[in-house]
């Protein structure tokens, strides 16, 4: 049976895991194809090519786009994109160079909370210096006691009125689109159900995206719960969007999935990969 997981991060962003540490996990649990969709950024992709060709796994050219959407932070996955095309890779770098700017404001609003030290903090678990995220922020507080583990961080800081909110404007949802699109690749609603928005803003959120040539969202997904399964098959019927699966495994024991742990898509849908 061929296993899909096309939602994953290594330490090119956010992940603890290695390019070639990522494809050989991925391999032991059964992973045949899978993408590898660091946030705003594609460099770890030759690196873990080699690597997939010789654990004889299918690896998919990807990336998550960050996106403010009416107010909200949407994620944007694009599957088989082309990581050279100029479009992409300028929009990719404005975004890494907006974290940058981000992360040190979030250290100022730190600061002023009593928390010192923390863009040294976070770059000592930064493991790409052109990509910097609120992760490693998050790593730093759990290290020094302030939670018990990242969720717990992210309840308490880095949030929303917690200690720590930047607010912060991202790629627009065309625009993401637009940059996946002109690459060759598909664009797919990353996590759907993690996004805080009433039933009439979901609806408009799905046919902005459809509008703006998305082609899919993530139905199973490691944010997802089972019930979600079925109502983001749904909403995927309902807009006419094909549906993709992905564990969004960032390390071990940080994620809420390991690789590979995803249950079928539900039936009804159209997998993703039937458009390729
Ligand atoms: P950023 O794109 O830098 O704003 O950071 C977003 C990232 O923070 C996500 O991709 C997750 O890796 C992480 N994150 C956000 N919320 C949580 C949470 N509640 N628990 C664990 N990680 C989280
Ligand atoms: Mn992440
Ligand atoms: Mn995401
Ligand atoms: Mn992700």
């Amino acid at each position: 049976m061929t296993k899909f997981d096309l939602h994953s991060h290594s330490t090119y962003s956010d992940g603890v895991l290695r390019p070639d540490e990522l494809v050989r996990r991925a391999a032991r649990r059964g992973v045949s194809i899978l993408a590898l969709t660091d946030h705003d950024e594609t460099s770890g992709l030759a690196d873990a090519r080699g690597h997939a060709e010789k654990m004889g796994v299918e690896l998919v050219n990807g990336v998550e786009i960050s996106v403010t959407w009416c107010g909200h932070t949407l994620h944007v996955v694009g599957l088989h994109i082309d990581p050279a095309q100029a479009e992409l890779a300028s929009g990719l770098e404005s975004l890494r160079q907006g974290r940058r700017d981000r992360a040190e404001q979030i250290a100022g609003e730190l600061d002023k909370a009593g928390v010192v030290g923390s863009l040294a903090g976070a770059r000592a678990h930064v493991t790409n210096p052109e990509l910097v995220g609120r992760t490693h922020f998050a790593r730093f507080l759990a290290e020094r006691g302030y939670a018990r583990n990242l969720q717990g961080v992210f309840k308490k800081f880095l949030v929303n009125g917690k200690p720590g909110h930047v607010p912060h404007r991202w790629a627009g949802l065309e625009q993401a689109v637009g940059w996946i699109r002109a690459s060759g690749g598909m664009a797919v609603l990353a996590h759907p159900g993690r996004y805080k928005l009433e039933e009439p803003q979901r609806c408009g959120m799905f046919a902005a995206f459809k509008d703006a040539g998305g082609e899919a969202i993530e139905v199973v997904t490691g944010s997802h719960t089972p019930d979600q399964y079925q109502s983001y098959a749904r909403y995927a019927q309902r807009y006419g969007l094909l549906a993709s699966t992905g564990s969004d495994f960032h390390g071990p024991g940080e994620s809420y999935r390991d690789l590979g742990d995803l249950p079928e898509l539900p039936g009804g849908c159209t997998p993703v990969w039937t458009a390729w």
